[in-house]
């Protein structure tokens, strides 16, 4: 499998996977090389938002799929914003509205506690009865005001305790090495050769 195209048209998350697969011989493209228009998500878990956006990319182009739905849980908001991460600030979606809408929800809030996730789905065709399929979570804290240029979404407001970093202020190799999307990445990374 040395081509697969990406369910997303997230420029930051586009950036993040190129980097995780820099190292190996496999093309990731975007689903917009192919003018793929972007897949509904309707369901209310991350693993069938997933499942549905691998779908629609790999029905579109005929090739395998990789789709990554994620987003933040926040503890005293019951998991909110999760699976609505995107669109939390309303539309049109925006990191800055959605940072903002965060900070207004848990300006009471004592509890700070959140994690990001992140599911993986590779498809090896539209309809692929046995998807693979990663999971994983980065733990920390939502921080009082904004911190850090880098990453995207809501790195500014996401404290890493262990470094008393924002996600926004680690570098890429930092965030890849400790983030959601780098553990599910290596997750699939090392069931790729097994894969035909
Ligand atoms: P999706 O494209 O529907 O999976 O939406 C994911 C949303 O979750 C993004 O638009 C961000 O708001 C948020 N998100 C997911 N991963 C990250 C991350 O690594 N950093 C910051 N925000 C993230």
């Amino acid at each position: 499998m040395k081509r697969l195209v990406l369910a997303s048209n997230n420029p930051g998350k586009l950036k993040e996977f190129a980097q995780l697969l820099a190292p190996l011989d496999l093309e990731l493209l975007p689903q917009s090389a192919f003018d793929v228009s972007e897949a509904e998500e309707p369901h209310s878990t991350f693993i069938e938002n997933a499942l549905a956006k691998a779908r629609h990319a790999s029905s579109a182009t005929g090739m395998p799929a990789l789709a990554d739905d994620s987003g933040l849980c926040v503890e005293a908001l019951g998991g909110a914003p999760g699976v609505f991460s995107a669109r939390y600030g309303g539309e049109p979606k925006s990191d800055a509205a959605n940072n903002a809408r965060l900070l207004t929800d848990l300006a009471d809030q004592e509890d700070r506690r959140a994690h990001y996730v992140c599911v993986l789905v590779l498809l090896r065709h539209a309809e692929d009865p046995q998807p693979l399929i990663f999971e994983a979570e980065w733990h920390g804290e939502i921080l009082r005001e904004a911190r850090g240029s880098g990453g995207f979404g809501y790195d500014p407001l996401f404290l890493v305790p262990e470094l008393g970093l924002s996600s926004a202020e680690l570098s890429a190799e930092q965030k890849n090495s400790l983030s959601h999307r780098g553990r599910a990445m290596r997750k699939l990374l090392e069931r790729l050769p097994q894969i035909s």
